[in-house]
């Protein structure tokens, strides 16, 4: 028996923030078909003279994995278009498949869906809580001649339903009498009957050219139980048949969903076209858009489980996953992701949108709210010969120069500190204007340093720098005007904090991972450095503190997000984003050789 009861998502064609952040824009940029249909709707009744509708949208995810950030391009339309209209979105539950749903998954779906800053207000739904009314829908269609119960098995009605160029041929029970089929139905919701021995069929035409009108199956038996309805059905509706009235149930205008959905759209039509639904405020449309594919990434649910339970990540909102609760606990933040949503506008076919274009929305918010502070994450260790031992003196940090109102902190600055091993360079090349024997530059909110001399180990690396400093250079700048060509930042070595660093980079080493090559499995394009675990790190001391999903700029290293795995003592920081992108730069490095 068909278990699936929705169309599969299609391969793609083309090539910690604070919970509290609900700021939602009212109205957003832009005139995209979707809000044209609705602005023509509205437009209608008034020239109809009819009462303007209230528009009415839905998100309608099924319960059987995490959200990821293909969802929230669906909800960021939803709620956003009924806004604007001054009408309501509705969250849907769509489980009417109890073998895959879980509460886990309502539970992580309304916490994402609020984190990203909606609300959908009373209006929480369930089909499942429908499934009473839905079969009443069935028996009328069965009353109308409109439906009528199958013993084809999977296998069969796979035969009977023919192909894109033949025509499918009759079912042998499609003749059945009205009393014999409503009589067969009601012992299929009694449990008379095993799990796939019989289905409620609409009878509609198996010569349409429509495969999904070729007398559809809308009801099948299941002994399972349900999340939500525990033993009370072993007959469950399929999608085509669940979704459209569910809509008409709560009164949904516009039902917005993604272009694979466009065969079912005349079942959809059909099904509403042959109940009463006089009870009914409003007949409701389906609308297909592009869903969204990214780079590197995958949207896939069924994928996306595979990569939890096979272990490739460390779960559902592993920071590398393309999942809402992945992206949070990276430092993604919400309105960051609503920018991205709504940069990328709704369109009618598919296309690939670059991870770089979620990435800059990324860095673009966390540049204007997130505090700077130091950190080293590969340190060297650097003493300042003419400082003397045992001082500590405490520097005035710039919090955030984007934002004056953020204030200044104080750095501890001692003899012994460490800097970045990549800013200094025994030998360096022409362009190298960072630390190197002999050179002065400067330390961040300190002075002017020059380095006098290189420590070695026996196996010759580099384990210390030696260096004097300029006392007359306080506050980054040399009395008698003269200029450094570098700027580095640094930490004091003896009140600098140890943490451990998670630097993420791509899932996949592929643009479009979901177009497999034969032979292949999408696992063989995973990223093997996707992860890469830093534990040397030193951070500067006022981030003793740092709860997790608060967001900090190591300055000049990137955005870095305290992780819910983070104690005090024991710091554990994601990077959310470098500075700039430089995966490309790694890819641009590897094309070349
Ligand atoms: P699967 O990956 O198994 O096909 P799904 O991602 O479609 O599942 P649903 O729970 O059916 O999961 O999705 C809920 C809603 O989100 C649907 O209306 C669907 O059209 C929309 N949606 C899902 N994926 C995307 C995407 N990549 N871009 C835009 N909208 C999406
Ligand atoms: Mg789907």
């Amino acid at each position: 028996m068909p278990i699936d009861t929705r169309p599969k998502s299609p391969t793609p064609s083309g090539a910690g923030a604070d919970a509290a952040d609900t700021a939602v824009p009212a109205a957003s940029g832009g005139s995209d078909f979707i809000r044209q249909i609705i602005a023509a709707d509205l437009a209608g009744d008034v020239a109809a003279g009819r009462p303007r509708r209230t528009i009415v949208t839905r998100f309608p995810p099924e319960p059987n994995g995490y959200l990821h950030i293909g969802h929230a391009k669906a909800i960021c339309l939803n709620f956003t278009v009924a806004a604007e209209n001054g009408g309501r979105c509705h969250l849907r539950m769509d489980d009417t498949n109890p073998s895959k749903e879980d509460v886990e998954y309502v539970d992580s779906i309304t916490a994402d869906v609020r984190w990203l800053g909606f609300d959908w207000g009373p209006h929480f739904y369930h089909a499942a809580d429908y499934f009473e009314r839905l079969y009443l829908f069935a028996e009328e269609l069965i009353c109308k001649g409109n439906a009528f119960v199958c013993d084809l098995n999977a296998e069969q009605m796979r035969e009977y339903r023919g192909t894109l160029t033949e025509p499918g041929r009759h079912s042998p029970w499609r003749e059945r009498s009205t009393d014999e089929n409503l009589d067969l139905f009601r012992r299929m919701r009694a449990g008379e009957f095993a799990g796939g021995a019989r289905t409620l069929r609409a009878r509609i035409d198996m010569a349409a050219p429509n495969i999904a009108m070729r007398d559809p199956v809308i009801y099948r038996i299941q002994h399972s139980s349900h999340h939500r309805s525990g033993d009370k059905w072993c007959i469950y509706p399929m999608y085509d048949f669940a979704h459209c009235l569910s809509d008409a149930i709560e009164g949904v205008t516009h039902s917005l969903c993604t272009l694979e959905f466009v065969p079912n759209r005349a079942l959809y039509d059909w099904v509403l076209d042959h109940v009463d639904l006089s009870a009914h405020s409003s007949r409701p449309r389906q609308f297909e858009f592009a869903r969204l594919n990214l780079t590197y990434t995958v949207m896939s649910k069924r994928t996306l489980r595979l990569l939890v339970e096979e272990g490739h990540v460390r779960g559902w909102d592993d920071p590398r996953m393309p999942t809402i609760s992945g992206m949070r606990r990276r430092g993604y933040t919400p309105a960051s992701i609503r920018a991205f949503c709504e940069g990328i506008g709704i369109a009618r076919s598919d296309n690939l949108v670059q991870f770089a274009q979620l990435e800059f929305c990324v860095r673009d918010d966390l540049n204007r709210h997130t505090p700077r502070v130091m950190g080293v994450l590969r340190p060297l260790k650097m003493v300042i010969e003419n400082y003397p031992d045992g001082r500590v003196e405490y520097l005035d940090a710039v919090n955030n120069p984007e934002d004056p109102s953020a204030g200044t902190r104080k750095v501890p600055f001692s003899r012994e500190l460490y800097i970045e091993r990549e800013d200094f360079q025994e030998d360096p090349p022409k362009k190298f204007f960072r630390l190197a024997p002999g050179r002065e530059v400067r330390l961040r909110y300190g002075y002017f340093i020059t380095c006098t001399g290189v420590v070695k180990n026996e196996a010759g690396d580099i384990t210390e720098l030696r260096c004097t400093y300029d006392p007359a250079t306080t506050g980054g700048n040399a009395p008698d005007g003269r200029k450094v060509k570098a700027t580095l930042h640094w930490v004091a070595a003896a009140h600098a904090l140890p943490a451990e660093v998670r630097l993420y980079n791509q899932l996949f080493t592929r643009e479009n991972p979901a177009r497999v090559e034969e032979g292949a499995t999408i696992f063989d394009y995973l990223n093997p450095t996707s992860l890469e675990l830093n534990t040397e790190a030193r951070l500067e001391e006022s981030l003793t503190s740092a709860a997790p999903g608060q967001t900090f700029q190591f300055e000049r290293m990137g955005y870095f997000t305290v992780d819910p795995d983070s104690r005090t003592g024991a710091l554990v920081f994601n990077r959310t984003a470098t500075l700039k992108d430089e995966w490309a730069n790694v890819l641009k490095r590897g094309a070349e050789g």
